[in-house]
Order: C-alpha cells, then sequence, then structure tokens
C-alpha cells in the first residue's frame, strides 16, 4: 500500500544526511545513507514526511521518485536571526564604531528605498546571496519607508520563502528622508503592512523600531500597543551592542534601569521579540529576557567588525536565555552561515574573565539552525529536517575546494567533520538550496 496517499509530490531525496533529532539539544544526527522524503500538503506547503536509513525507508515507497546525491549531504537550512537587506551594499564600510557607521554609511544609503524599483532590484540581488549561501529563513529590517516591506514581502512571496520583515520605526536623530515625521502614522503604516502581510503564505511581519534613541516615547509605546494587540506578529530591534550606544540611551531615558528596560517598559519585551547584540546587558537583563521568552539574535561578525564586543555565552546559557546566530548585514561582513558560525567560536574563545569556552561544533551549528528556529519560536517548522518541518534545506559538498576535501578526508568523528567545514566553508561548500522541494540556488553550474 502506497504511503500518505492524501499528498502529492512525494519526492525522495538520497544522501548522507545531518540534523537534529532531538532539537531541544545541540546534539546533530547522522546518517551515512539516507533517505528524506518531501510531499506537498493540503494547505500547500511541501513537509519532510519521513527521514532515516536509505535501506529502512525506501522499501515502504515502491515507485518513489528518488534524486540521489552519492557524495553530497543534505542538511537543514540555515536561519539568520537578524539581517538588514537595504545594507547589503554596506558591507565592508569602515567606521569608528557603531554610530559614526550609522552616520556616515547607513542612513545616507537606507534613503534610497523610497524608491520601490531601486528596493526591488537590491531586494532580488539580497534573497540571491541567501539562496546562494543556503539562508532559507531570515528575520530581516526594512527600511523606515513602507513600500521597502512590500516590495521584500511581494518578492520573498514569489519565491515561496519564509521571510520576516517589517517597515523600521525611528521618528527622531535621524536624518530627513528616513525620519518619520508623522508618529501617528508611521504606527499606522505598521498595523496597515501587519494586516496586508503577516500570516500569508509563509511571510510574517516584525515591530522594528530601529533602536531606542531613534524612536520617541510615543513611537515606542505605540509599538509596544500594537505588539499587545497581534500577539503572534515578532519584535525586533537592537540592544546594548556599543558602549556610546549605551551612554546615550541612559541620557534619553533617564527613568529606565537598563538599556533593555526602555523597551520592556514599553511592552516590547515578550515571546517572539529578538534583540540584536545583547552585549552588555547585566543578570537583572537576561533573567528578565528569559523569564518573558524574548532571545537574542547573536551577530558575531559585525560584533568583531565594529569592535562592539562579545556576547557572553556561559552567562546567557546561566540565565536560560535563549538565542541563536546572525549575519548582521550590513554591519556583518558576510552572508555565510560558516564565516558567522566561525566568528562565534572566535568569540566564546574571548570570554572575558575566564579562560575562554570552545563551543562544540554542533552546537554552533544548532544556533544557526534548529535553535535559531526555536528563538523565532518556528521550531517543528524551519531550521530542522524533522518529519512535519517545511522542506528547505541544503545540500553540503564537503570536497568543493582541494583544501576542504583533504581535510573532511581526514577527520573521523562527526564533530571534527563539522568544525573543519565551519572554519574552511563559504558558499563553494553549499551545492544547492533547496525551498519548498524546489532548487532555488545551484552552485555547481
Ligand atoms: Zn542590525
Amino acid at each position: 500500500m502506497r504511503p500518505f496517499p492524501h499528498l502529492t509530490e512525494l519526492q525522495g531525496w538520497r544522501a548522507s544526511l545531518l540534523w537534529f533529532a532531538k532539537p531541544e539539544t545541540t546534539h546533530a544526527s547522522h546518517e551515512q545513507d539516507g533517505l528524506l522524503i518531501t510531499a506537498r500538503e493540503a494547505d500547500g506547503i511541501v513537509r519532510i514526511q519521513a527521514i532515516g536509513p536509505y535501506r529502512e525507508l525506501v522499501p515502504q515507497f515502491t515507485g518513489l521518485p528518488v534524486t540521489h546525491w552519492p557524495d553530497l549531504c543534505i542538511a537543514p537550512g540555515f536561519v539568520d536571526l537578524h539581517t538588514h537587506y537595504p545594507q547589503t551594499d554596506v558591507i565592508g564600510s569602515p567606521a569608528d564604531g557603531l554610530l559614526p557607521w550609522l552616520e556616515h554609511y547607513t542612513y545616507p544609503h537606507e534613503k534610497k528605498f523610497s524608491a520601490p524599483d531601486y528596493a526591488h532590484e537590491v531586494t532580488r540581488f539580497f534573497l540571491d546571496e541567501l539562496m546562494r549561501h543556503g539562508v532559507t529563513t531570515a528575520m530581516c529590517f526594512a527600511t523606515a519607508h513602507p513600500e521597502s516591506v512590500d516590495v521584500f514581502m511581494a518578492e520573498a512571496q514569489k519565491r515561496h520563502l519564509r521571510m520576516i520583515t517589517g517597515k523600521v520605526l525611528q521618528d527622531r536623530h535621524s536624518p530627513d528622508g528616513l525620519r518619520d515625521t508623522d508618529t501617528p502614522q508611521s504606527l499606522r503604516q505598521t498595523e496597515d503592512l501587519i494586516r496586508r502581510w503577516h500570516g500569508v503564505d509563509r511571510l510574517g511581519y516584525a515591530i522594528t523600531p530601529r533602536f531606542a534613541p531613534t524612536s520617541s516615547d510615543a513611537q515606542l509605546q505605540g509599538a509596544g500597543e500594537i505588539a499587545q494587540h497581534f500577539p503572534d506578529v515578532w519584535i525586533q530591534s537592537h540592544v546594548a551592542e556599543n558602549l556610546d550606544e549605551i551612554r546615550w540611551v541612559h541620557e534619553l531615558f533617564p527613568e529606565a534601569r537598563s538599556y533593555l528596560d526602555v523597551y520592556d517598559r514599553a511592552g516590547l519585551l515578550r515571546q517572539r521579540s529578538v534583540y540584536a547584540h545583547c552585549i552588555h546587558l547585566d543578570a537583572t537583563d537576561r533573567h528578565r529576557m528569559a523569564e518573558v521568552g524574548a532571545t537574542v539574535a547573536v551577530s558575531p561578525t559585525s560584533n568583531l567588525f565594529l569592535g562592539s564586543g562579545f556576547f557572553d555565552y556561559a552567562a546567557s546559557d546561566a540565565a536560560g536565555l535563549g538565542y541563536g546566530l546572525a549575519s548582521d548585514v550590513g554591519g556583518g561582513t558576510s552572508f555565510s552561515p560558516f564565516h558567522t558560525m566561525h566568528a562565534a567560536y572566535t568569540v566564546a574563545r574571548q570570554s572575558v574573565g575566564r579562560a575562554g569556552l570552545s563551543l562544540a561544533p554542533e552546537h554552533l551549528w544548532w544556533q544557526h539552525t534548529a535553535g535559531a528556529a526555536a528563538a523565532l519560536d518556528l521550531n517543528g517548522k524551519v531550521g530542522n529536517l524533522l518529519p512535519g518541518c517545511e522542506a528547505d534545506f541544503v545540500v553540503l559538498n564537503p570536497k568543493a575546494t582541494p583544501l576542504l576535501a583533504r581535510r573532511t578526508a581526514q577527520t573521523e568523528a562527526l564533530a571534527e567533520w563539522l568544525f573543519t567545514m565551519i572554519v574552511l566553508g563559504d558558499e563553494r561548500l553549499i551545492a544547492h538550496t533547496v525551498v519548498q522541494g524546489k532548487i532555488a540556488a545551484d552552485n555547481r553550474t
């Protein structure tokens, strides 16, 4: 009997498999000759139906079409917890820290996104880059212009991607052309965009105050009210990235106990709120975030590039704070999840006041897949290959370069193999990216 008679487009994918069988842990599973089975379900979404050893699964599926990649490895699509598509052309702009970088490069560039044609061209390039690098889901800033959200959402919808974005809220300390000149209107625009895009196909909306210094009290409070009205919408912002920024926040919000407390008082700290950086938090902040289910987008290439500091893994684990990895393009220096995982390893080695952590490669990989999905409250949907997950995955070629082929051939344990790819990998390691059961990027041609 043919299993799953109610499904269409049943498809098998034979290769070695890497996934997280118990995603609440960072332990990775690996099957040398595995079979992944995907199919389109009644709601139109292609999901994983089964995963396991080829020899065990294939007898149950007579006549199943199977794509066979003998030397490749299927792994979950990467999840980027924090990035800015309008900063694609700001990557690699040097500055003396965060605030000068915003003023000299980022703000002038983001003004261009009032033009939908321009925003569309950058969106297409950005999404192509995500696909080339194996990133299948991202939580992304747009700009202050509502058009920049419409254009991104429409293109992501056309490509059947699971993406989250939102209009940036910034009604002060921002240049003309980027500043919300009418605060109530900026909040109405946010609500309109939520109604237009949130939950449509695989799209999600994030309420997006840029960071506390560029929003008035009224705008933050208004954003918090919208968050209360739409509890399954995401919230994204930045917090405690840079010491100059923190001093400025204390001047602007003297009543707040901490930088994080500014968001908490506005009702912007809850489940499905993801804060980038979280470098200079104290124990009270970390416990508060953990208590309400807010999570951290750890952005190590950005933190190293702008000299902001180092995320404290040990203190975050002690507080039970959830986190995952992010590129933070364009403060971050790469679209590559391998570069980000490598930088996260480097950052953990620099832990202040202790001997330094050596994060396990499986843990690093988890932070960019199943762990990042959990931080988004999307565990069981993306970032893994368990049955029920949406069929977005990467196909790794561990022999993509002469050095990778030489080094991976010499590894014995799974952890060594993963670590070699983390340190030596880039987009050449991604042979294919598969979204909803279709090849969305083919780096081998
Ligand atoms: Zn950012």
